[in-house]
């Protein structure tokens, strides 16, 4: 066994190997102590192996999901290796004969198709990445979904695609990226070859041509279908035709801005904090995936965008049809994961009774629909999704019973009067039952014990059962009964009239059993058959469940409609971050409202003011706000007009995250430096206390280069929220940037921060006055306050830390002075003739050289 054990093992080296013995799933050597460890169960030992105990744990094949899942989670794959014959097969083989035993399939994060492992409400993407040439292709598939996309992208943009699926695992030809939580394995280039994928995906889809995919794109293709074959053992997942994924099509976001604003988790990694969480109000697990991919990856389409709101608009206008609608969605079974469970040979009865309940619901919601006066375009788009399916709900009606079970295996899941001989067969058995249950009656009376039973269990089966006390009776060699089992109270016989019932009734069982099970089989190819139009239904009510979800946040939030211009502006009117407000109304406290208005002519605004004055909250409000509106989503304003944002970037002050142990000022530097060199006229930025990371003066210094850049170079629309008073002299030369401030007022001696956006600089940074909101004892306050006292008469007399930068050159100016002299340089160095120089001449040449470059 160990033998057979070894090399399943070295199959698969990199897994944890399930090893199926009877009922349980057995790990041996490191895998059980690594095991072991993360599942919290008992490591024991086994037999020995080159002298030594072989370690071992294990887990029962009932729950063997539960500790999958865990296993999952902690980082590990699993091979699960299945008992491929009976041991009554293995004894004809001979008497000494193991077991065979088969890897029949790989667990890994990004290819669970169990509803137990994975989150309702979430997608789990497996990613493959091809670099080919000056692209990189990516392949993504959600396998419990059949999800299929496919796009290249250039190296600098990577990040940013990863960071909009955030897949649970990724395999790559060549070096990996890193990728928080991502499960990562690195492949075989020969895996990854877009001649051979192209012929697959033509075979396998029925494509004419693949001109929709580059060369790069078809590669990752490729590795994916090899990988998701290797994994699988031979079966491929369930995979819908690929589609093609434009990186234009969507607002570019990086995975720190996703994380800084907080877009589909919150900084600690869970969903409640959220701009998800606050709005989503979705009834279905498919809705709540697709709101959260739709908010992964904002549109930069205007006529996408305002498609997905009309939708919205036509839901939020109408309550009952919104209410109708949402009630209906709620009460609908997640089709597309029955069906990729029912793919990949793991669905059930209960699948299949799904798919019927969800798709006679679906035609439902079509009639329903369909009589709508003035309807929005995209709902005309969706509605064919949602019919057609009459010939499979019918036979799966006839099929099935109402609430079928998870598990074939008891049977009972074909309905009466679907197939006669399957009724003749349970008839059968019924009448069977029913004489064993007459037998009891008339043993008890021809016995006279009223405490006789007819009892069954699976090692004796059906079986006559008295008390200890009564057994004697039947003991007796002539009372036609034979003895079987004697236990601490009772004792149990057998019978041969009950022998020759139990005898029907197991047949008949087994019979009817076999006979559900071909029925299984042929509805679930029935099924299949159909598994396109299925997805594409699945799709569509989707998409309902988002635009209502979205439709009932509006109304619920007096939510607007954004409307979109082709200048670069951004308008809002009364604008709310939605996660603060929730908080603070959880609190019994009001937000206070918000305008912004970035266009052409003031397109940088410089927000000072007090900390927990509410700069950061209406920096990202306004982000969040971008993303809302061209996710195709109602907002949290009284008003918004916005020019299409084709770049999202937010970066947070160093400080802010020291708590969370990893960011510094380097990296916060780094991710700056993404932002002057990608950002474009179009993009939306913003920038909250950049520099605070270093000291006073370093920091002072590269926030008013940043700007300056940002306002010269990137020319986007940008918020930079900053403590520098003295960034605010920076009006003065910056034509497009304006002074804004958030209000408080100091009343009694305390801090009212009023969270107001106001024109103008803030006239102080009542720093002390926080300090004594946050509790500061009072002689330190006292001791500041004269500190502060005597830093600002010196700052009077000098000028401030600011003092001369108004004579600086701007950048541009800065930069062709440096050329100047580098043009010096390559003046001179040109005009040499090399040739023609004496040794001499020539030291006398570098020396002058030298002093040339030290001007
Ligand atoms: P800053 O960036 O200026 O330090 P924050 O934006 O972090 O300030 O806001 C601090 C706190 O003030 C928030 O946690 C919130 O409770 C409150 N706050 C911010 N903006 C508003 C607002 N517009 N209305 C009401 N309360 C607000």
């Amino acid at each position: 066994m160990m033998a057979q054990y070894l090399a399943l093992k070295a199959e698969a080296e990199d897994c944890l190997l399930f090893y199926r013995m009877g009922d349980f799933f057995e790990l041996f050597f490191e895998d059980a102590k690594v095991a072991a460890a993360c599942l919290d169960i008992a490591l024991t030992a086994r037999g020995e192996h080159d002298g030594a105990p072989i370690p071992m744990c294990g887990v029962p094949i009932h729950a063997a999901e539960a500790y999958l899942a865990r296993l999952i989670k902690a980082g590990h794959r699993v091979a699960i290796a299945e008992q491929t014959e009976s041991p009554a097969e293995a004894k004809k083989r001979g008497s000494k004969s193991v077991v065979n035993r088969a890897i029949v399939r790989v667990v890994t994060a990004g290819t669970l198709t169990e509803e137990a492992l994975l989150d309702s409400r979430a997608a789990n993407w497996l990613v493959a990445l091809a670099p080919l040439g000056e692209k990189i292709g990516l392949a993504a598939a959600d396998v419990s979904t059949g999800r299929f996309e496919l796009t290249s992208v250039s190296p600098a943009n990577l990040d940013a695609e990863l960071a909009r699926l955030s897949p649970s695992e990724i395999i790559a030809a060549g070096s990996l990226p890193t990728f928080a939580g991502a499960q990562l394995s690195e492949r075989p280039h020969a895996e990854f070859d877009s001649v051979s994928a192209e012929r697959r995906l033509k075979e396998r889809f029925g494509f004419g041509t693949l001109d929709s995919f580059d060369r790069p794109a078809l590669a990752a293709a490729g590795g994916m279908l090899a990988y998701l074959e290797e994994v699988g053992r031979e079966t491929l997942p369930f995979l819908r035709p690929p589609v093609p994924v434009s990186s234009s099509a969507h607002m570019m976001i990086d995975a720190s801005t996703r994380e800084s604003l907080e877009l589909v988790a919150a900084q600690g990694g869970g969903r409640p904090g959220s701009l998800l969480q606050a709005v989503d109000r979705t009834v279905t697990g498919a809705g709540a995936r697709l709101l959260a991919a739709d908010i992964s990856a904002p549109l930069t389409h205007r006529h996408a965008i305002e498609a997905r709101l009309d939708l919205v608009a036509r839901l939020e206008g109408d309550s009952t049809l919104r209410h109708w609608l949402r009630t209906t969605l709620k009460a609908l079974p997640d089709l597309g994961r029955a069906l990729g469970r029912l793919v990949v040979g793991r669905g059930g009865p209960r699948d299949l009774g799904l798919l019927r309940d969800g798709l006679d619901e679906a035609r439902r919601l079509h009639d329903r629909l369909a009589v709508l006066g003035d309807a929005p375009p995209l709902l005309a788009e969706l509605l064919p999704a949602l019919t057609g399916h009459g010939e499979l709900v019918d036979l799966l009606s006839r099929a099935l019973v109402p609430s079928p079970p998870i598990d074939a295996s008891q049977g009972g899941y074909i309905a009466e009067g679907y197939d006669a001989a399957l009724d003749a067969l349970r008839s059968t058995g019924g009448e069977g039952r029913r004489a064993i249950a007459a037998l009891e009656a008339q043993y008890r009376a021809s016995t006279g014990i009223a405490a006789l039973k007819i009892r069954h269990n699976n090692v004796l089966g059906y079986h006559v059962e008295v008390p200890a006390r009564h057994a004697d009776a039947l003991m007796a060699a002539d009372s036609g009964f034979t003895h079987r089992q004697t236990l601490a109270g009772v004792v149990r016989f057998n019978a041969p009239d009950l022998h020759e019932q139990a005898m029907k009734v197991a047949q008949a069982g087994n019979h009817a059993l076999a006979a559900e099970a071909a029925h299984l089989e042929e509805l679930i190819a029935a099924a299949l058959d159909r598994s396109e139009p299925i997805a594409a239904a699945a799709d569509a009510l989707a998409r309902l469940d988002v635009a209502a979800g979205l439709a009932e946040r509006a109304v619920e939030g007096g939510w607007s409609r954004p409307s979109f211009t082709d200048e670069p502006c951004f308008d809002v009117e009364g604008g709310r971050h939605p996660v603060v407000e929730e908080a603070l109304r959880a609190r019994g406290e009001r937000f206070v409202a918000n305008d912004l208005s970035l266009g052409e002519q003031k397109r940088l605004w410089l927000v000072t003011g007090p900390n927990m004055g509410g700069k950061s909250t209406f920096l990202r409000q306004n982000a969040l706000i971008a993303v809302l509106a061209q996710a195709g989503a109602y907002v949290p304003a009284a008003r918004a007009k916005l020019g299409l944002v084709d770049r999202l970037f937010s970066r947070v002050g160093a400080s802010d995250n020291l708590a969370r142990g990893r960011s510094t000022f380097m990296v916060e530097m780094v991710e700056t430096a993404a932002i002057l060199a990608q950002a474009t006229p179009n993009s939306f930025v913003i920038l909250d206390e950049v520099g605070r990371g270093t000291s006073t003066y370093d920091g002072l210094a590269i926030a008013w280069a940043v700007v300056e850049w940002v306002h010269d170079r990137c020319r986007s629309r940008c918020l930079f929220a900053t403590h520098y008073h003295e960034l605010t002299r920076l009006a003065e030369r910056l034509d497009a940037l304006s002074l804004h401030h958030v209000r408080a007022r100091e009343w009694k001696g305390d801090l009212v921060l009023l969270h107001e956006v106001a024109p103008g600089p803030a006239d102080r940074s009542y720093g002390i006055a926080v300090a004594r909101l946050a509790g500061l004892p009072p002689a330190v306050l006292a001791r500041a306050k004269s500190i502060l006292a005597k830093l600002e008469s010196g700052r009077a007399a000098t000028g401030g830390i600011a003092a001369g930068l108004d004579d600086l050159p701007l950048f541009a100016a800065a930069q062709e002075e440096e050329e100047a002299q580098c043009d010096a340089i390559r003046a001179a160095v040109e005009s040499l003739d090399v040739d023609s120089l004496s040794p001499r001449e020539a030291l006398d040449t570098l020396y002058k050289l030298k002093a040339l470059a030290r001007e």
